[in-house]
């Protein structure tokens, strides 16, 4: 049985550590920072099998570098040759093993161009996005298009609604002020803002969500509905489902 295991990092990243069964060698996604995830390493005398990368980004690139040095796990990442240190560069349609675990590969550019998440099936089927889809929300558009984000969205709509969503920022309650604007007679919002509020009080995590739950809660995958599409059209344009999501992506940033 795979366990994953949120190491908080920085203000607001999470580095999952996925471990399978008891075993001592582990995974972790995104290490933005090397020490958060030596001290958990050490206090469990575990040691690093591998490292997932899905984009560029200094916040979950940063502590590479040391990590490698300190335990020499495989690392894989995206084609992009700016990152240093990945061993196993792999794009869309590939497959790596993990822990004895087969991963799929998916290129879900919008956020950045290299951005790439991985899929396994299974029970429980785990999603490692990056900062593509978070809880509530999706990455800011610095690189790619809005189309793109879109269709990388719509990708991860397709999959088991079971399967648990590692995203790798603690955004949700500020997600979910902006659903509950850009969704206004979604009652799902309001449950789902009371029980994260529970959630961060206790200092708990937020994440994972689920497929499932995105497609309720999620205003960027509700682009069809009629309660998103009018909302948007009042800060902008909203004739289809890209023009809606462009127009949300953009009123999210001044929010
Ligand atoms: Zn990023």
């Amino acid at each position: 049985m795979m366990s994953v295991t949120p190491i908080p990092a920085l203000s607001d990243n999470y580095i999952w550590l996925i471990r399978q069964d008891n075993s001592q060698g582990v995974c972790v996604v995104d290490p933005g920072e090397a020490p958060p995830v030596i001290d958990f390493l050490e206090r469990e005398s575990l040691t690093l099998d591998s490292i997932l990368i899905t984009h560029h980004h200094h916040d979950h690139t940063g502590g590479l570098a040391a990590l490698k040095a300190r335990y020499s796990p495989m690392v894989i990442g995206p084609h992009n040759p700016d990152i240093q240190g990945i061993d196993q560069r792999v794009g869309e349609g590939d497959q790596v093993r993990v822990l004895g675990r087969a991963f799929e590969v998916m290129e879900t550019p919008g956020h950045t161009l290299d951005h790439i998440s991985y899929f396994t099936p299974g029970i429980p089927a785990l999603l490692f996005c990056g900062d593509t889809l978070f809880h509530a929300g999706c990455g800011r558009l610095f690189e790619g298009t809005p189309e793109q984000m879109l269709t990388s969205l719509r990708r991860f709509a397709e999959l088991p609604q079971e399967t648990l969503v590692f995203a790798a920022h603690e955004y949700t309650q500020a997600n979910l002020s902006f659903a509950r604007a850009a969704d206004p007679e979604n009652d799902a919002v309001t449950r789902a803002q009371q029980e994260c509020e529970k959630a961060r009080a206790l200092g708990r995590p937020t994440l994972p969500s689920t497929i499932g739950r995105e497609l309720t809660i999620n205003p960027y995958l509700r682009v069809g509905t009629e309660s998103v599409r009018q909302a948007a059209g009042m800060q902008g344009a909203n004739d289809d489902e890209l023009a809606t999501f462009t127009t949300l992506r953009e009123w999210k940033n001044r929010f």
